[in-house]
């Protein structure tokens, strides 16, 4: 059995395991990411809805208020210093009854709280004058939502980290970790082939898989490792350019932020994700979903025709809560929580974390030092 040493350990090649190694590497510290497919960020990376939120549904000073606010200023400026394709589309949050009325005041005044820049109240028709094809009776235009290509993202994070010294394996499967003389010993099944890696931290952003990789390193206590449920966001896209090019979001609920319409870089609609309580990872897309959408979708774009929406991909959210329990927090973990020197779990880390990214890579680095 072979063995390697390198100072920071990340395991998990999504996009915030790629831009937490970034920031490392940046520092001089030798690192290695281990990745268990064959490519980077092929997980809920690259399986979600591309958006560079604004930070405005999220509950006042939780960490995900806090990292997506800065995270969109940052990822903003990321994308023109690096030419990562990105749009500032804008979005507008529609209500389409009186009885939303309440709700989109709530979330007016949480935005202004996180300190979400430009947003404003907007009647229906000023709605339709720029997007002929939605009906609302109020709405709140975010000017700062927009959208970006997660792979170029994560290809720049990457080429950044090469740039560093740093590494990533693929096909390289955490096992487990051991402490032996202030070291954490790791087993990782790399190509077949059962190595060791010694490193002097171990930094746990395994996504889904958060909750078993912590399983696996000793001797964390269990009390420490929070269940993981699996909220999986089903897509049905168009495959057509319906000149909308604002992203338009319905009233959000506890568990999503509703079946809003998404654009990709070449303007094409598609809808989702909805939420789906799974207990495996499967990303099948039930055609049936079909008619749930249309019944939501067509609230604010009265014309869309069932026959438009064609089953599409799908992702799925790590929910640190179950169905019906309500909203969670991301829970990055440290020394201070578990006792453990050196060592790092990210879990719960759903949406907003393709926006925050580079925010949680500079709070993980920071806490580590
Ligand atoms: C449907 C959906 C829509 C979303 N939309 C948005 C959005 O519009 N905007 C936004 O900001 N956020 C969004 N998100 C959230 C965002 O996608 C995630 O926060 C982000 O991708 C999480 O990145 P990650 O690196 O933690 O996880 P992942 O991308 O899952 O990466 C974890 C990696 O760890 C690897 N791994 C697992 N176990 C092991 C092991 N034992 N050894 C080695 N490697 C291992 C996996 O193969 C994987 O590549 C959405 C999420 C979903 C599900």
């Amino acid at each position: 059995m072979s063995s390697n040493f390198a100072d920071v350990l990340v395991i998990g090649g999504g996009v915030i395991g790629l831009a937490i190694a970034k920031s490392f590497a940046a520092k001089g510290r030798e690192v290695i990411v281990l990745e268990k497919e064959n490519t980077f960020g092929s997980v809920t990376s690259s399986r979600n809805s591309g958006v560079i939120h604004a930070g405005v549904y999220y509950d006042k000073d939780s960490m995900k208020a806090k990292f997506c606010a800065d995270g969109n200023r940052r990822m903003y400026e990321y994308c023109q210093k690096f030419n990562v394709p990105h749009i500032n589309t804008g979005k507008f949050i529609v209500a389409t009854s009186s009885n939303e009325i309440p709700k989109l005041e709530e979330i007016f005044s949480k935005a202004k709280y996180n300190g979400v820049e430009g947003i404003e109240r907007v009647t229906g028709n000023y709605v339709t004058s720029k997007e002929p094809l939605v009906k609302c009776i109020e709405a709140l235009f975010v000017p700062s939502t927009g959208i970006v290509d997660q792979n170029a993202l994560m290809r720049s994070y990457l080429g950044e980290l090469e740039e560093s010294s740093g590494n990533i394996a693929y096909n390289s499967q955490f096992l487990k970790s051991e402490i032996f003389e202030n070291k954490f010993c790791s087993t990782v099944l790399s190509d077949g082939e059962e190595i060791i890696i010694k490193s002097s931290i171990i930094i746990n952003a395994a996504g889904l898989k958060a909750e078993n990789v912590a399983n696996n390193i000793l001797p964390l206590d269990q009390k420490h490792i929070p269940k993981t449920y699996f909220a999986k966001g089903n897509y049905f896209e168009t495959g057509k350019d319906l000149k909308i090019r604002h992203l338009i979001y319905p009233i959000p609920d506890d568990a999503s932020l509703g079946l809003h319409l998404g654009l990709d870089l070449g303007m094409q609609v598609r809808f989702g994700p909805d939420v789906e309580w799974v207990d495996e990872i499967d990303y099948l897309v039930d055609k049936e979903r079909q008619v749930l959408f249309h019944n939501d979708i067509r609230k604010y774009i009265p014309s869309i025709k069932i026959e438009d929406l064609k089953a599409g991909y799908s992702g799925i959210r790590p929910k640190l809560k179950n169905k019906g329990e309500g909203k969670s927090d991301f829970s990055i973990q440290g020394e201070q929580d578990h006792g453990i020197n050196n060592l790092m779990n990210l879990f719960g880390m759903e949406s907003p974390g393709l926006t925050s990214s580079l925010v949680i890579a500079d709070y993980v680095c920071d806490l580590m030092d």
